[in-house]
């Protein structure tokens, strides 16, 4: 038995992505990346991956040399076959069953097992993932549970032993900031802080002290007072 060190990181070019991007280049010996096209209304997130990717090389000889092939899978039957705010154009609202619209249906759910064939082919033992239960939008597909059955699904459907990790999942928004302190020092935060993005209106007009965004979506409030509260106590 080999302990697993071979990962693939779901890295769509946001702050909790490239979070867990940082996380598993400094655990495994060997780490590739896997991006979703799937017709998002505003395509910012994929369009800063490739920079993101090249500061991460620039920032650490250590990661440069672990960090592998990046992967782009087109998923636009998603669009095709979903109706949210996320991939038409519609008002971000509250739904009458208590999930807001820009829930997609199952999306998290056809990413790991998108991931899991792709790391099946590639011979990749670990799936990384930004879900989170503690700063989450109500999302249950990204629920520890989700993700544990998930797990077991895969690798009775495989015949594999392939391991989900979530380092996100128990941890807010402020921890997270900090979680990418501790891996990569400043330079990490201001990389995440500039170079990522997470606007669900795909706005990158001003740089605020949190990073670029429309400031007044879901995304942005989350991302903002995470950042806030990170600088309090950074400070402290
Ligand atoms: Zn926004």
């Amino acid at each position: 038995m080999t302990l697993p060190n071979q990962a693939l990181v779901l890295f769509s070019g946001g702050q909790d992505s490239t979070t867990c991007l940082a996380w598993a280049l400094s655990r495994y010996a060997k780490v590739e990346t896997v991006g979703f096209d799937y017709g998002q209304r505003h395509a910012v997130e994929m369009t800063v991956r490739p920079a993101v990717l090249q500061k991460l090389r620039a920032s650490s000889a250590e990661w440069d040399a672990r960090l592998g092939e990046d992967h782009v899978v087109d998923l636009s039957l998603i669009a095709e076959i979903s109706d949210t705010a996320l991939t038409h154009d519609v008002e971000i609202a509250m739904q009458a069953n208590g999930l807001p619209n820009t829930f997609v249906p199952g999306r998290n759910l056809l990413f790991m097992t998108v991931a899991a064939t792709l790391a099946y082919r590639r011979g990749l033992d670990v799936l990384v993932g930004g879900m989170c239960e503690t700063d989450f939008s109500g999302y249950p597909d990204c629920r520890d549970d989700s993700m544990k059955a998930m797990q077991v699904a895969l690798n009775l459907g495989m015949a594999t032993r392939l391991k989900i990790e979530t380092p996100l999942m128990w941890i807010d928004k402020a921890a997270t900031w900090d979680m990418a302190r501790t891996l990569g020092g400043s330079d990490l935060v201001d990389l995440i802080r500039t170079d990522t993005h997470t606007c669900y209106l795909g706005e990158r007009g001003a740089l605020h002290d949190w990073g670029y965004g429309c400031g007044t979506c879901p995304a942005c409030a989350l991302r903002a007072r995470g950042y806030r509260q990170f600088a309090g106590y950074a400070a402290t």
